[in-house]
């Protein structure tokens, strides 16, 4: 209102008016109605939580009706801060890194496998993750860090989440059949491949588990997985109902997007969590149900052998 504007004269509300209120007034409640999500790709990074607080980021997980989180601490323990706050919503992912710039790094840290073992063993963990596997960064899987974590990951019987970057299939290809009983989730379905080469390896490694985190408006975009509605293409709609059980969703919220783990600029990723959420309820709700629920709850429940009736 500007200055000097008169006011209307005040009359009791209507009917009709008084039920728009109410409508405003519940909609934080609706909100929580949301059908419950579990999300297989979350950060907790020491530049996050100069914006986020593990309080506040445990709210925003239950404003979307997230009732499972796959967490990946930076350094690690961050995922703890998490889980003790919220312990039937949060598993936390074991990852090697410590600094800016160890996903470039990490197979060449000699303490990794160590700090491993250390670590799985106090039993905190039921993952590791996410490891950068990228072409020009990493090398060969066969070299000790890589191979030595692989190897332990299917000793406790617990998922790796492995992000590749290669234009071709054959190294995960490799690295899965030279370890069976390797759970490994794939994130952001290769990234960069085309839905036929991601066709390729789950139909080579019955042990992968692709997740669709990260392919939405703002990354990846020379790749997407969804038209300009919204719309899941039908090449990769196709591809999901070959492999029902096998795909799973997940937030992966860092923020601002072309820039990873910068120095100097907090990350607000967690500030975007609503945007990257609601991307992908939308394009999920156009599957039929039996299988929407799949992606968005049901396959990354049982990955954790936990049960849909009392995560709701
Ligand atoms: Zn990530």
């Amino acid at each position: 209102m500007r200055p000097g504007q008169k006011l209307k004269q005040q009359r009791p509300l209507r009917p009709v008016q008084l039920a728009l209120l109410a409508l405003l007034l519940s909609l934080p409640l609706q909100a929580r109605a949301l059908p419950p999500f579990a999300d297989v790709h979350v950060h907790y990074k020491w530049n996050q939580e100069e914006l986020t607080s593990a309080g506040q980021a445990i709210q925003v997980l239950q404003e979307n009706n997230t009732v499972l989180a796959l967490v990946i601490g930076t350094p690690a323990e961050h995922a703890l801060k998490l889980q003790q706050l919220a312990p039937q919503r949060i598993i936390p992912v074991w990852s090697p890194y410590q600094a800016p710039g160890d996903w470039s790094t990490w197979a060449f840290d000699r303490t990794v496998l160590e700090r491993a073992r250390k670590a799985l063993d106090s039993g905190h963990w039921h993952g590791i993750g996410e490891l950068h596997l990228i072409s020009g960064f990493t090398p060969a899987w066969e070299t000790p860090v890589i191979s030595g974590l692989m190897k332990l990951a299917i000793e406790h019987d617990i998922p790796v989440l492995l992000h590749t970057e290669y234009s071709r299939t054959q190294h995960l290809d490799a690295l899965c059949r030279s370890h069976p009983g390797l759970k490994i989730i794939w994130a952001h379905a290769g990234a960069i491949l085309e839905p036929a080469q991601v066709d390729e390896v789950m139909s080579a490694c019955p042990a992968v588990w692709t997740e669709l985190s990260a392919r939405d408006p703002w990354r990846y975009v020379d790749t997407p997985i969804t038209d300009t509605d919204g719309r899941l293409l039908p090449e990769w709609r196709q591809l999901i109902e070959r492999y029902p059980d096998r795909f799973l969703v997940g937030s992966d919220p860092v923020w601002p997007v072309e820039r990873l783990d910068s120095w100097d600029q907090a990350d607000s990723g967690w500030q975007q969590y609503d945007r990257f959420l609601d991307f992908h309820r939308t394009w999920l709700k156009a599957l039929p149900p039996e299988l929407e629920e799949k992606l968005r709850l049901t396959n990354a429940l049982g990955l954790f052998g936990k049960d849909a009736a009392t995560e709701q």
